[in-house]
């Protein structure tokens, strides 16, 4: 359950809710808003529920006690009334500039993601993206650059100011990735490996939660949940395409996740229309869509030489075609009472 605080109610009066709450047997977790505290309960506390509300009520500094039905609470847009903006030192994500986040697949060389944030920082993207550790279907394929792919990424997202989102996918490297990088990308395969998902809920650095491509809205909901009781409030959701019927897409995008998760999360929304749609024409429409729709931010592949990338070529733009759609999205951008 959910317990809003009056505005103004002292630290001692949460102290004596939150110790209520405990002495019953839930685990909390609070949120200090400017003016009035939000505390989450869960667990299996030792009174009926409906009776611990009745208790709680009866305190003149409690504003209300609710219950949540969802299997979620600290993800759930109850639980935190004002939507979330993380920021990455320095540049926000889900306020009200879109944040645009845009790199090849896979780093292949330090000249390729040089030239690739160089063209994609002039075009407005402020967040450089790239694999340094891929995951790939097939053990056949490249697995990525590893470490020195980090340092290609940090050596360029600090030449042009801008920052990285990247890429884990193993437990032990959770704590290497983040001290070279600014978001912890899970990917589509790993958005149910929980020890993953545990681990990077004690990352001090912000989380990128793919969605699942079979995964429902409340699973995927429930992953970034671990994320989140684990410590790690820091969670962007990204909606990458799920798979369905169709196979002349790659994967079908879902853009009613925008509105859906707006309507059940406090969290930012960012739409990867590239994997979305597996094909490089779609790449630009669909920005537009998910703009248009609400997404707080897009990532695009971007290649400076699709045709030779050595991965997912097929719906990488080129660096031109990247800029001349980055001047649409910005228009849509405004037309929404938002910006780049
Ligand atoms: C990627 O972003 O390059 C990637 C592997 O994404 P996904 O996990 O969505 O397939
Ligand atoms: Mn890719």
């Amino acid at each position: 359950m959910i317990i809003i605080m009056k505005a103004g109610s002292s630290p001692d009066q949460v102290k004596t809710i939150t110790d209520h709450l405990e002495g019953l047997g839930y685990i909390i977790h609070k949120s200090e808003g400017v003016e009035r505290t939000i505390i989450g309960a869960v667990g299996a506390p030792n009174l009926d529920k409906t009776e611990a509300a009745e208790q709680l009520r009866a305190y003149d500094w409690v504003e209300e006690v609710i219950f949540v039905s969802r299997p979620y609470k600290f993800v759930a847009k109850e639980y935190k009334p004002e939507r979330t903006v993380i920021d990455v030192r320095g540049i926000k994500i889900g306020g009200t500039a879109v944040a645009v986040m845009a790199g090849p697949c896979t780093v292949e060389s330090e000249e390729q993601v040089m030239k690739t944030a160089e063209a994609v920082s002039r075009a407005g993207a402020r967040f450089l993206r790239g694999g340094a550790y891929k995951p790939s279907t097939s053990p056949y394929s490249f697995h990525g650059l590893g470490e020195p792919g980090l340092d290609i990424l940090q050596t360029a997202a600090s030449q042009f100011d801008m920052r990285v989102v990247t890429e884990v996918m193993d437990v032990r490297k959770v704590e290497i990735v983040a001290a070279k990088s600014d978001v912890l990308q899970i990917g589509t395969r790993n958005m149910q490996n929980y020890d993953l998902l545990r681990e990077v809920g004690q990352a001090k650095v912000p989380v990128m939660l793919k969605r699942g491509m079979s995964a429902k809205y409340e699973e995927w909901l429930l992953a970034a949940e671990y994320i989140a009781t684990h410590g790690n409030p820091n969670i962007i959701l990204c909606e990458r395409g799920i798979r369905t019927f169709e196979t002349y897409t790659r994967n079908t995008l879902d853009l009613a996740a925008v509105p859906v998760l707006r309507g059940l999360t406090h969290l930012p929304v960012v739409i990867d229309p590239s994997h979305g749609t597996g094909r490089r024409e779609l790449v630009g429409p669909m920005c537009l869509a998910a703009v248009a729709a609400g997404a707080d931010g897009i990532m695009v592949e971007v290649h400076p030489n699709p045709d030779h990338a050595v991965k997912d070529g097929a719906q990488s733009v080129t660096l031109e075609q990247f800029a001349s759609f980055t001047p649409q999205v910005a228009a849509v951008a405004r037309a929404v009472g938002r910006s780049l």
